[in-house]
């Protein structure tokens, strides 16, 4: 088996700080978000409520 190193990423949201597992993150061109909002972009407002990204889950 491969090697199975588990390095945390920040979410690629430009508001959102949080920091993700590449296993469990959701994949979007190529970039990690913390969920699905994030990976959106927020167009629907999920996730962006008050300061920042404001997904805390
Ligand atoms: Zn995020
Ligand atoms: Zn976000």
């Amino acid at each position: 088996m491969a090697s199975t190193t588990v390095k945390s990423i920040q979410c690629s949201c430009s508001s959102c700080v949080c920091v993700v597992d590449p296993n469990n993150a959701i994949v979007k061109e190529g970039k990690y978000y913390c969920c699905q909002g994030c990976a959106e972009g927020h167009v629907n407002g999920n996730g962006s409520g008050n300061s920042g990204c404001g997904c805390n889950s």
